[in-house]
């Protein structure tokens, strides 16, 4: 008893893996593309829902500071500044994200 020895080591984790059972097809872009639907199997355009990523948020916050409040719906409304989920038309399998 008594001999636990420390470990220094710093473990690092890695995030930036794939979440598990999501299906992609790679990297997609900010807006619709042809892709081969790994879940139909169909060759398909995408659907594409935009939605706000926190950047978006920090955007707008920074425009209301510097521009005033008026001026903060800008980023909600430009495509760029948010994030595109891609969806298949054909069966609704989520395809991938755009993140901005
Ligand atoms: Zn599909």
């Amino acid at each position: 008893m008594g001999d636990v020895e420390m470990n220094p080591t710093k473990v690092t984790i890695v995030t930036n893996a794939p979440a598990p059972g999501a299906i992609s097809v790679g990297p997609v872009g900010p807006d619709e593309m042809a892709v081969t639907c790994p879940s139909c199997l169909a060759t398909v355009t995408t659907r594409v829902e935009r939605k706000a990523s926190t950047k978006t948020h920090m955007i707008a916050l920074a425009i209301c500071v510097c521009f005033g409040c008026l001026c903060a719906w800008i980023p909600y409304c430009k495509n760029s500044c948010r994030n595109a989920d891609h969806y298949c038309p054909n069966c609704d399998s989520y395809l991938g994200t755009y993140q901005n």
